[in-house]
C-alpha cells in the first residue's frame, strides 16, 4: 500500500513571514492541512491554496476528545498514501503536543518529520524588545506552562527551583491563571519587585504588552482585561525593553489602514503596509477581469505586425493581452519591428519580466504628454490594448495627431461586493479604521456607494489617494484627501502615509 506522510510543521508565532522555508516547502506539497487556532491561516492561503483544510483547534473542555480525532485523522489521511501537514502555532515540540502526536505516528508506522518553527517564546519577547538572555543580566532562561495542572498542588513544575535558580523565565498559556503563578514565584523565592512584562498577539500588527513587577502584574491586567494568547515575561531583562523596543516603534504600527483595491493587485501593498507596521484591512470595491472571446484582440494580434507602435497603459494590459499571446501559441517575437511604448514604471517593469524593453517611455502619464513626446505619429498604426473604461485623453491627443488608433477593449473593471464589507462597515461605524486607501476612481466611487451617507461616514477617517485624477474624484463627494501620492505608484502612496503619519502626533 502507498502510505502518506505527516510533517508535523512550526508555523511560527503569528507574523506569517516567520515560518521556515522548509515549512513552506511542505506546505507546497501538503494534500491536507490539519492547522491549529495559532497557526496563521494567511499561511495555509499563501502556500496550500488547493490543499483539503482541516481545522484541529480545540474547544474548552473538550481537549482530550479532539485530541484523539486529530490523531485518527492524521493517521486516516497518512494510510490513504496522503501528504499531511499538521500546521502548529510556534514550534510543534514547545507545549504544542507535537510529542504525542509523533509518538502515534512512530507507533503506527508512518513516515514522519518534525519541521521546527521559530517559538512564540523567544519570538515574542524579541518583539517587544526583550532578549531572553542578555550579558550582565541573564545567564539562563526558562520556558514554563501556566496552564491549571502547573499550579496544582502537587505540581510537576518545579516552582521552587525556577522561582530563584532561573534567570528569565518565560510562561506560555498563563493569562488565566496569572494570579496563581506570580504568587508561585513570589512564595517560593523570586522577589515581588522583579520586571515582569505580558505580550499578546506577539509578533502581528495587534501586539500588545503591558509592564509591572511581579506584585502588581495582576492589578494592571485586570485593570486593562488583558486577554491571551500572550506570553507572561519574568527577569530583570525587562528592563530593556525600553532600550529595544522596535517593533511597536514602526511608522504605521497601530494604524488601522483600509485597502480597497483588486484583491489580485493589493498583495503588494498590503505587504508595504504591514511591512511598516500598519493593521491592513482589506475589502476589494473592484476586480480585474479579461474580456472573454475577445475577437478584436484576437484579431489585433494575429496582424501585429501591421502596426507601427503597440502602446500599454497599465500592468494589466500587458498581463492580459501576454496571457492571449500566449494561448495562441505566440511570444515575444510576435512583436517583429513594432515600437512599444509603456506607460508607467510598473508597466516597464512587467514589459521587462516578459523580455521587452519598451522603445519609449514617456516622462509623464498624461495623455496629452505621451502624445507630445512619442514623436511623429501621423498616418501611424497605433494599438491600444486596454481598460474597456479607459480615459479618452490619450487616444484623443493621438488621433489629434493623426495617428490611426485601434482602442482594444481588454478588460473590464467590474464592482465586487466583498466578503468582508458588513465587518468593514461596522468598523467604520465604530470608528475603528484610521484611514481608507484608494488607488483608483473606480475603488472610490464604488466604495462611497455602500455608504449611506460618504461625508459623515468618512468625517473621523484620513484618505490617501494614488494620485490626482483618483483626489478629483474623491472631492466631487464634498470629501477632501489627506494625501495624493507624487507619483501614481503603490511605493509612493506608502512613503506619503508613513510620512503623514511620522508628522501627524
Ligand atoms: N507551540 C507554541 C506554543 C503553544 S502553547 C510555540 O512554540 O509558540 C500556546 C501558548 O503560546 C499561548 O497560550 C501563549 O502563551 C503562547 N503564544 C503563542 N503565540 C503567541 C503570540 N503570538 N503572542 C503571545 N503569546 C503566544
Amino acid at each position: 500500500m502507498n502510505l502518506g506522510k505527516v510533517y508535523l510543521v512550526g508555523a511560527g508565532p503569528g507574523d506569517p513571514k516567520l515560518i521556515t522555508l522548509r515549512g513552506i516547502e511542505c506546505l507546497q506539497m501538503a494534500d491536507v492541512v490539519i492547522y491549529d487556532f495559532l497557526a496563521n491561516q494567511i499561511l495555509l492561503d499563501l502556500h496550500s491554496p488547493l490543499a483539503e483544510r482541516v481545522y484541529g483547534g480545540k474547544m474548552k473542555g473538550e481537549q482530550e476528545e479532539r485530541q484523539a480525532e486529530i490523531n485518527q485523522e492524521m493517521l486516516r489521511f497518512a494510510r490513504s498514501g496522503q501528504v499531511v501537514v499538521r500546521l502548529k502555532g510556534g514550534d510543534p515540540f514547545v507545549f504544542g503536543r507535537g510529542g504525542d502526536e509523533a509518538l502515534v505516528l512512530a507507533e503506527a508506522g508512518i513516515d514522519f518529520e518534525i519541521v521546527p518553527g521559530i517559538t512564540s517564546a523567544i519570538a515574542v519577547p524579541a518583539y517587544a524588545g526583550i532578549p531572553v538572555t542578555m550579558r550582565n543580566y541573564a545567564s539562563s532562561f526558562a520556558v514554563v506552562t501556566g496552564h491549571s495542572s502547573a499550579l496544582d498542588s502537587i505540581s510537576p513544575i518545579g516552582w521552587e527551583k525556577i522561582a530563584i535558580g532561573i534567570d528569565t523565565i518565560v510562561i506560555l498559556m498563563g493569562i488565566g491563571h496569572l494570579d496563581g503563578v506570580t504568587q508561585r514565584l513570589i512564595e517560593n523565592g523570586r522577589s515581588p519587585q522583579t520586571p515582569t512584562t505580558l505580550v499578546r498577539c506577539g509578533t502581528t500588527p495587534e501586539q500588545e504588552a503591558i509592564e509591572g513587577t511581579l506584585a502588581d502584574i495582576v492589578q494592571k491586567a485586570k485593570e486593562a482585561n488583558f486577554r491571551s494568547p500572550a506570553v507572561i515575561i519574568v527577569g530583570e531583562v525587562n528592563n530593556l525593553r525600553t532600550h529595544l523596543q522596535w517593533f511597536e516603534q514602526k511608522p504605521l504600527f497601530g494604524r488601522k489602514i483600509l485597502v480597497t483595491r483588486a484583491r489580485s493587485q493589493s498583495v503588494n501593498f498590503v505587504d508595504k503596509l504591514v511591512s511598516q507596521g500598519a493593521t491592513v484591512l482589506t475589502c476589494p470595491m473592484i476586480e480585474i477581469v479579461p474580456i472573454d472571446q475577445n475577437l478584436a484582440l484576437d484579431r489585433s494580434i494575429d496582424s501585429l505586425s501591421d502596426y507601427d507602435w503597440i502602446v500599454f497603459t497599465s500592468t494589466n494590459s500587458v498581463n492580459i493581452f501576454y496571457q492571449r499571446l500566449r494561448e495562441k501559441g505566440k511570444d515575444s517575437r510576435s512583436f517583429g519591428p513594432v515600437k512599444v511604448c509603456a506607460v508607467g514604471k510598473k508597466t516597464t517593469e512587467v514589459l521587462h519580466q516578459v523580455g521587452i524593453f519598451p522603445d519609449f517611455v514617456p516622462s509623464e502619464s498624461l495623455g496629452a504628454v505621451i502624445a507630445k513626446e512619442i514623436g511623429d505619429v501621423v498616418h501611424q498604426r497605433i494599438l491600444m490594448p486596454r481598460s474597456r473604461i479607459g480615459r479618452p485623453e490619450l487616444l484623443d491627443s493621438l488621433r489629434e495627431r493623426q495617428a490611426i488608433v485601434d482602442d482594444i477593449p481588454v478588460y473590464d473593471t467590474i464592482k465586487v461586493v466583498c466578503e468582508e464589507q458588513n465587518e468593514i462597515l461596522k468598523k467604520l461605524e465604530d470608528g475603528d479604521i484610521d484611514m481608507v486607501t484608494f488607488t483608483s476612481s473606480s475603488t472610490a466611487e464604488n466604495f462611497f456607494a455602500i455608504l449611506n451617507d460618504p461625508r459623515s461616514a468618512m468625517a473621523n477617517v484620513r484618505i490617501a489617494v494614488i494620485g490626482q485624477s483618483t483626489a478629483r474624484t474623491v472631492m466631487m463627494y464634498g470629501l477632501k484627501c489627506d494625501i495624493v501620492a507624487d507619483q501614481p505608484l503603490i511605493e509612493n502612496l506608502t512613503d506619503s502615509i508613513v510620512e503623514f503619519y511620522c508628522f501627524d502626533d
